[in-house]
């Protein structure tokens, strides 16, 4: 059921519904309750609980209600990336607890999302000093709309922001380990970094790479298809045949899998970009079906085809 909740959830929720519509009318039509569309992801995963998986000796996946975790243990502390919903932090801090003393240290943004950076300043009143990409502090700092849900959030409080951040890159030497933190070019977001771990080979996507289904991409922050096609390039420039690749959403992946994701994302960006080409509607497009040959592998989540190949057509 955990496993199966998480392929199916997308932020947290279970978006089933959306997957034959346009877009669920309880997702679009509520610009005016934006908030309580927060709230009801928070609700929903305060009840999540937390699945742990070992990757390396002192490095785990963390898999609950919001995007993926990973926390990396040792004498120099625990260094988490990403905190899900405030409403989980307790039951982060319980997983944490149960992989050891070690004090809390580091906590890395994949980028701004609620469902990645909503328990940040729990985690920072846990003792949790925050790095994330200067646009995610941007826009944390900021009320901020994510159109598509009708989303609106209001700034985050100053414990929730990052306090060192950067905007190519920065390196990390922490418990034995070289990080790599590095920006990706807007793809999901313009806020996006990956973190990879040089002696472990775990990289860290972020929502660069939805695992196994189609993913959102948040055009109302800096996000297209293209650059979504690029930042899975750049990944792919990154990891190994070995590599452990967390997605932000799904399971733990391969770089095969990762390849896939890719190639699909590009045959759905030609495909709609051919229809946009000869003069199609966004919603003729729709109509048109062009990722029916696609569909039964890949929008099995819940994220549906037709607001996926919405959110091309707009964006390509
Ligand atoms: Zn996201």
């Amino acid at each position: 059921m955990i496993a199966s909740m998480n392929r199916r959830s997308f932020l947290g929720l279970g978006f089933a519904a959306g997957a034959s519509a346009l877009a669920p009318r309880w997702l679009v039509a509520q610009t005016a309750a934006g908030q309580d569309r927060a709230a009801q992801m928070r609700t929903a995963a305060a009840n999540a609980p937390i699945k742990t998986t070992k990757l390396y000796d002192n490095i785990y996946l963390l898999q609950g209600a919001g995007g993926n975790m990973a926390v990396q243990t040792g004498a120099d502390g625990k260094l988490l990336i990403d905190s899900s919903f405030s409403t989980a932090v307790p039951k982060i801090r319980e997983a944490l607890d149960v992989l050891g003393s070690d004090p809390a240290h580091l906590l890395v943004n994949t980028h701004w999302h609620i469902d990645h950076t909503d328990g940040n300043e729990g985690m920072h009143a846990a003792g949790f000093t925050i790095y994330a990409h200067q646009m995610t502090r941007e826009r944390l700092s900021k009320p901020a709309e994510m159109k598509l849900f009708g989303m609106r959030l209001p700034a985050s409080p100053a414990g929730a922001l990052p306090v060192v951040t950067f905007n190519d890159k920065m390196q990390l030497w922490h418990n034995g380990d070289s990080l790599d933190m590095v920006h990706i070019d807007p793809a999901h977001t313009d806020t996006d970094i990956y973190i990879y771990f040089q002696k472990s080979d775990v990289l860290h996507a972020g929502d660069v790479w939805f695992n196994g289904t189609y993913p959102f991409i948040d055009e109302s922050s800096g996000g297209s298809i293209g650059g979504m096609i690029l930042g899975a390039e750049k990944l792919l420039s990154v990891a190994g045949a070995q590599t452990k690749i967390i997605p932000g959403h799904g399971p733990l992946g391969t770089k095969a899998q990762l390849q896939q994701s890719r190639d699909m994302l590009a045959s759905v960006r030609d495909r709609v970009a051919a229809l946009k080409k000869s003069g199609a509607s966004e919603q003729e497009a729709i109509a048109k079906k062009p990722t029916a040959d696609l569909d039964p592998l890949w929008a099995k989540g819940g994220f549906g085809a037709d607001m996926f190949v919405g959110i091309v057509y707009r964006t390509v």
